[in-house]
């Protein structure tokens, strides 16, 4: 009669979802950077001085909606903030 080692089938170990470059430690987490709603991350830095904002997700803000995400990516603004100019033609 030879006796066989149990395998021990492991399951379930811990394997955390890991997203790119985030900061964020908010719970629940905030939207990642390539998501549609990285605006809505909190803010972490802002500096209006400057004209920009840095998100807990990596985003930087913008002043005139632009963004620079965390790989290098540009966002163009998208938000049209020519409503004060509608009125000055000249
Ligand atoms: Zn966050």
């Amino acid at each position: 009669m030879t006796e066989q080692p149990r395998t021990v089938v492991r399951t379930g170990s811990p394997q955390p979802q890991r997203k790119t470059t985030s900061m964020c430690q908010h719970q629940p987490p905030c939207p990642s950077a390539d998501s549609p709603d990285r605006e809505a991350a909190h803010l972490v830095a802002h500096h209006p001085e400057q004209g920009w904002s840095l998100l807990c997700n990596g985003v930087l803000l913008f002043e005139d909606t632009g963004e620079l995400l965390p790989d290098g990516k540009i966002i163009a603004p998208h938000r049209p903030l020519d409503a004060a100019r509608v009125a000055t033609a000249a």
